[in-house]
């Protein structure tokens, strides 16, 4: 199959057209079969449950081309998992999880053209979404939904070399105690732009977020979740109930502790304690793992000792192994890898 003439090096991470789309809609209590469309344009009704009152979700994955020519994408199960959790806390149906890989297989096969080779260090972005559609101005659940999965190539992530990040502590909060942090909601997003434009204007990369009940403990940043290393390479990530359970770091600490026999711990970290840590890193789709070398908590920086030019020694075997299976030059998991063609 001919690729697309892109400059795959060179891609940003934006939104690129691509051919072809999976629709499925839910109307009358159940998911209809689904089509791939070549139409972009979604047409709502002015009043849609979306629109009124946020009642949509997203999952985010991507496919690669390995070493040896298959099309793959990483644990797509998990995507298609969580995004049955988090349609459920915004009471909207599940969308099925083979109906999700299968909507995945489809999509992704029908713009193989546009999947990135094997060495450019791009990938093809998956955006699976569903909202609500029929009109809603009493607040309630919308009755009917649709399910839309569109892909994107985006570029290599660290272009032009590996920078580490520089974050604040934010006095803003993410999420609420019970509330919504733990699902892949824009909600969270939408409530998170002030934050983030306000740490850019600063001149910080991201922001950290506490947790909002004590403001003591590390949560996560916007969009992803937080991998330290302590000085003896034991890697520690938060846990708390209102962080999004990221699949690369559920992925990460299995390669920490299974390919290179690293201790690893999920427990809550106290931003206290962050001055103490050798590595801290961001993980997420995106970037796999970016590296963080300072936090400023209102005026006192914590200087990570793995420095601003380049990622921790742990870091970075983290990510060159997970990058590893993921583009199939190092053995994966049983079920890590979904082959598309
Ligand atoms: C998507 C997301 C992540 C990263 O999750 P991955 O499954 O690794 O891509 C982390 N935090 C938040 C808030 C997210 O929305």
């Amino acid at each position: 199959m001919e690729k697309k003439n892109i400059d795959w090096g060179n891609l940003g991470f934006g939104y690129v057209r691509t051919d072809v789309r999976y629709v499925s809609n839910y109307t009358n209590g159940a998911w209809d079969e689904g089509v791939l469309t070549e139409d972009s344009n979604i047409v709502l009704n002015e009043c849609a449950g979306v629109l009124q009152y946020a009642q949509t979700v997203f999952e985010g994955l991507k496919a690669y081309t390995t070493e040896d020519g298959h099309i793959v994408t990483f644990r797509p199960d998990l995507n298609a998992e969580r995004m049955m959790a988090s349609a459920a806390r915004l009471e909207m149906p599940v969308f099925p999880k083979e109906r999700f890989l299968d909507a995945v297989t489809k999509t992704v096969a029908a713009n193989a053209a546009y999947v990135p080779p094997y060495g450019s260090g791009a990938t093809l972005y998956l955006r699976p979404y569903m909202f609500g559609v029929n009109p809603v101005i009493g607040v309630k659940p919308a009755n009917d939904y649709q399910f839309r999965l569109f892909c994107t190539p985006v570029g290599p992530y660290f272009k032009g070399g590996v920078k580490p990040l520089t974050i604040r502590v934010s006095d803003f909060d993410r999420a609420a105690p019970h509330g919504t942090g733990h699902i892949k909601a824009g909600l969270n997003y939408a409530m998170s732009l002030h934050a983030i434009v306000s740490a850019h204007n600063e001149g910080y990369d991201e922001n950290m977020y506490l947790d909002p009940g004590t403001r003591t403990k590390v949560e996560e940043t916007g969009g992803a979740n937080f991998l330290f290393v302590t000085r003896d390479n034991k890697v520690v990530t938060p846990k708390s109930d209102s962080i999004l359970p990221s699949i690369t770091r559920r992925s990460l600490l299995h390669v920490a502790k299974e390919y290179l026999g690293l201790e690893v711990e999920e427990r809550e970290v106290l931003l206290s304690e962050v001055s103490d840590f050798a590595e801290c890193g961001l993980c997420g789709t995106a970037a796999v793992i970016s590296p963080v070398g300072k936090i400023v908590d209102h005026g006192r920086e914590i200087c990570l000792p793995s420095g601003m030019t380049e990622m921790g020694p742990v870091t970075k075997k983290l990510y060159d192994t997970l990058t590893g299976i993921q583009m199939g030059r190092i053995e994966a998991p049983k079920g890590w890898l979904h082959v598309i063609e």
